[in-house]
């Protein structure tokens, strides 16, 4: 068996798997896409001593990182059962059952699609999805956030700061976020809010110029001209295949402690797919780094 099996191999897998392999034991990784969401992103400005990279980049040197220990690395391989017996069981798609003593969950999470036409052509060409990392790409030009939850007030109130004007649009007939961010959403100059309002297209030639919502009320169909779209109706984490026995949020984020565990024993967690309040890729590589010396520690007093 491995003595640390991690099943994820974006940036919180690949770090967790070389702060294993260099205490020396038994480390395996299985992924469905090396690299992670970081394959679908362009340019990286916050990975802190990098001023500017790329996402495939990054994942080429992660893989190159990883490849410099004793690692063994399963790609294109999805899990789809884990199971603590003696050891615990990790099985895979295509039937092959891993086993480890212990285990570290980082298999990430996905941005909720809008699904109109415009969101797909138009990604990294207007379309967004995280304020923290686009939202400068905008500096001085118009915006809309789709979603009225706590992440789009959040991000609406942050992209403010930042960019000339924000239109949000919410689809019900009222904000679904906190009642602190919609007072200070609403004592902003430069933001607009548009309830009722079902996205229908955003609209571009090269990129995007604008976006098309209906008005549920009166059933009109109104263009709003703007140079970007932050999609916020929120982050599904990667964890539907798992069992009952790991505790999870309401969201389905695997809750963990200051060492990374989960509430089954030997089994860890790490990244976008735990309940860590930010995901970004320095978080998320930290959050592997606790995890593997958090399993190391649980190991040697097994
Ligand atoms: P992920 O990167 O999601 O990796 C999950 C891994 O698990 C993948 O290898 C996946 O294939 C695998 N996996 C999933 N399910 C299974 C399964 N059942 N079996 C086996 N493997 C599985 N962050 C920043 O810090 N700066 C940025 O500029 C930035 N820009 C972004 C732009 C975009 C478009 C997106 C989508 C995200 C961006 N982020 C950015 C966020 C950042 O990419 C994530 O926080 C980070 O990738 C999370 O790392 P992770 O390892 O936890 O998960």
């Amino acid at each position: 068996p491995f003595d640390v099996l991690v099943v994820g191999g974006g940036p919180a897998g690949a770090s967790a798997a070389i702060y294993a392999a260099r205490k020396g034991i038994r480390t395996g990784i299985v992924a469905e896409r090396f690299g992670g969401q970081i394959m679908d992103t362009m340019g990286i400005e916050n990975f802190i001593s990098v001023t500017y990279t790329e996402g495939p980049k990054l994942a080429a040197s992660l893989e190159e990182h990883v490849k410099e220990y004793n690692v063994d690395v399963m790609n294109l391989q999805r899990a789809k059962r884990l199971e603590k017996k003696d050891l615990i069981e990790i099985e895979l798609e295509n039937g092959a059952v891993l086993k480890g003593k212990t285990v570290i969950l980082s298999t990430g999470a996905r941005w909720r699609n809008v699904g109109v036409p415009g969101e797909a052509e138009f990604k990294n060409k207007g379309v967004a999805y995280c304020p923290h990392c686009d939202g400068p790409l905008f500096a001085g030009k118009r915006v809309a956030v789709i979603g009225g939850g706590n992440s789009g007030i959040e991000a609406a109130i942050d992209l403010a700061g930042i960019v000339k004007h924000v239109t949000v649009l919410e689809f019900a007939a009222e904000l679904k976020a906190d009642s602190v961010l919609q007072e200070r959403l609403y004592s902003l100059p430069n933001v607009t809010v548009i309830k009722n309002a079902q996205t229908k297209e955003i609209t571009g030639t090269d990129k995007v110029n604008g976006i098309s919502y209906m008005d549920r009320e009166t059933e009109t169909v109104h263009h709003v001209e703007l140079e970007g779209v932050f999609v916020q109706i929120g982050l599904v984490p990667n964890t539907d295949w798992l069992g009952d026995e790991i505790e999870r949020t309401r969201m389905g984020e695997i809750v963990v402690d200051k060492h990374g565990a989960t509430t089954i024993p030997g089994v860890f967690a790490a990244g976008d797919c735990t309940n860590s309040p930010y995901k970004q890729i320095i978080i998320s590589m930290g959050s592997g780094a606790t995890a593997a010396l958090g399993a190391f520690d649980y190991l040697i007093r097994n």
